[in-house]
């Protein structure tokens, strides 16, 4: 591959790569890239791109998100209706707290309940089909 700067020759190599996006830096290791090797210049696969323009927009959407929830938030994490969060919340199947008459959750133990329900149900699933 020849540079697209100088015209020298580019050469493969795997490196690490830091982007940095809004004062967030992400890291990516072992990537290949293509260094040129008379000017340094560098280019990247376009599907690398692509692949790390994706991974910084996902950090940012992550980082956006409240720690703290409402009903509707959790609904909408968990693609459940409102009415499910409150039930779920009020017999304490969901992590939650009231402040005053609202109900609150934090996401991080929200997210840990719904990994742990999927076990639970993962596991009770292995048997019915056997019994008769
Ligand atoms: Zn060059």
């Amino acid at each position: 591959m020849e540079c697209y700067a100088c015209g020298g020759q580019m050469k493969k190599v795997h490196k690490d790569i830091e982007a940095n996006w809004k004062g967030r830096t992400v890291i990516f290791r072992g990537l290949e890239a293509w260094v040129c090797q008379t000017c340094g210049e560098q280019a990247y696969e376009a599907d690398d791109a692509r692949l790390m323009q994706n991974l910084i927009r996902a950090t940012e959407l992550d980082a956006d998100r409240p720690e703290v929830m409402n009903v509707e938030e959790v609904a909408d994490l968990l693609r459940v209706s409102n009415q499910t969060v409150y039930n779920l919340a009020r017999s304490g199947k969901l992590p939650a707290a009231k402040v005053g008459r609202e109900w609150r959750f934090r996401r991080d133990e929200i997210l840990a309940a719904l990994s742990k329900g999927c076990q639970e149900e993962g596991a009770s699933q292995e048997t019915p089909f056997y019994r008769v």
